[in-house]
């Protein structure tokens, strides 16, 4: 198989170089964006490479910025604004690939692979693009390139700002290797304190680790990380179109608060499997495969899948199953505004292949029995009890 050309491109302190590109009168000035600036009490969400010099750190309250930067320039977040720049910036990377994927509001994964000779080699492409995105948005990006995404992705943060990384087979081990293993998004405070524990600190101690104790400790995901970190990440850039799987049912909502709990997320999954298994009831379908993504609060997206070893169309397994997804990936330490859960490769529900470890038929009857119930007294008059005293979402805007 062709070697894989993908870019990640990052843009550098993106809120903060977007009012700076915006308003002149804030160039070369300390500057961050920041919660509420008028009662001192907000927070700083990010901010410029002049106020980095000056100490300033994101999470920190203003008043802790300015008493290090007292000239600091605070300004509130304009979201609309954001959406603009990060649309330009897709329009700008969708000349050189029509495969782009975005992750949040400020970041792409571009496969180049096929469109690279009409543009010379990795490093002239990955300089003509930071180039155009500063020249037309008067903002920067990093671009990591890499034959896979994991390390294009680690690349784009290696040098900043306005910089260009590669990473080839030939240098990944001496780039990468030596990284904190929270340098990968989604390994978080607990996940490095068990990887603290096998004496893994670094990427590298990862491909050392057996395979079983790998899956045993942290499931397929282990396995998978070990196999990207050896070079072999086949992980596709997505299209703008191909989120999910064509023959699917899915059913996911935004929350009305943030949500960060195992308890809360469960309630939100509860009521949207329910949704969904009801519709592949009435379709007479059983599913085979589950993905549940999550959006967080910064609007970075999180996926994973799962192929299941029976077909099932029964609430509970959804239910137990999304769960499962979620307990080998997710921390439940960021805050979560979306959730959405994909049943698919499905199949008719009457060739059903019996799972010799699940009871079908006691499932099939509950099933069976709540649906009967709803088509009396609606669908709201019986509903999962972790759906319960679910504040995190209104239910009725589930659609059914
Ligand atoms: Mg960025």
């Amino acid at each position: 198989m062709k070697e894989r050309v993908i870019f990640h491109c990052d843009a550098n302190s993106f809120y903060a170089s977007v009012e700076e590109a915006h308003n002149p009168d804030l160039k070369g000035k300390p500057v961050a964006v920041s919660g509420n600036p008028k009662t001192r009490t907000g927070i700083i969400l990010t901010k410029n490479e002049t106020a980095k010099k000056f100490g300033v750190l994101t999470g920190e309250a203003i008043w802790q910025a300015k008493s290090k930067c007292p000239n600091l320039i605070c300004v509130p977040p304009h979201h609309k604004l954001y959406e603009e720049y990060s649309q330009q910036l897709r329009q700008i990377y969708e000349k050189y690939t029509d495969r782009v994927e975005s992750f949040g509001i400020d970041e792409c994964w571009l496969d180049v692979t096929e469109t690279l000779k009409f543009f010379g080699d990795k490093q002239t492409l990955a300089d003509q693009i930071r180039a155009e995105v500063k020249e037309s948005l008067n903002i920067t990006i990093s671009v990591g390139v890499s034959f896979g995404k994991l390390f294009a992705k680690l690349g784009s943060d290696l040098k900043k700002p306005d910089a260009t990384t590669i990473i080839t087979r030939e240098n990944y081990k001496q780039i990468i290797y030596p990284l904190p293993v929270n340098s990968i998004i989604g390994i978080g405070k607990r996940l490095k304190e068990r990887f603290d524990k096998l004496g893994v600190v670094q990427l590298g101690d990862i491909t050392l680790l057996p395979d079983s104790i790998l899956k045993k400790k942290f499931g397929i995901i282990g396995l998978d990380l070990k196999q990207k970190l050896c070079g072999n990440d086949q992980d596709q850039v997505k299209k703008f179109d191909d989120h999910t799987p064509a023959k699917s049912v899915g059913n996911g909502t935004t929350t009305i608060t943030d949500i960060y709990s195992r308890a809360e997320i469960l309630s939100v999954v509860s009521a949207l499997c329910d949704e969904i298994s009801t519709r592949l009831r009435r379709s007479n379908f059983n599913a085979q495969g589950l993905s549940v993504t999550l959006k967080t609060a910064d609007f970075k997206y999180f996926n994973q899948t799962l192929h299941l070893d029976f077909c099932t169309n029964s609430l509970c397994d959804l239910i137990t199953f999304s769960m499962k997804i979620l307990d080998s990936f997710w921390q439940y330490n960021l805050p979560v505004r979306a959730i959405r859960i994909c049943a698919y490769n499905l199949s008719s529900a009457q060739t059903v292949q019996l799972n010799m470890f699940s009871n079908t038929q006691k499932k099939d009857s509950l099933s069976a029995g709540l649906d009967k119930v709803r088509q009396k007294y609606g669908y709201y008059s019986i509903m999962p009890a972790s759906t319960l005293k679910n504040s995190h979402i209104d239910l009725t805007r589930v659609e059914v």
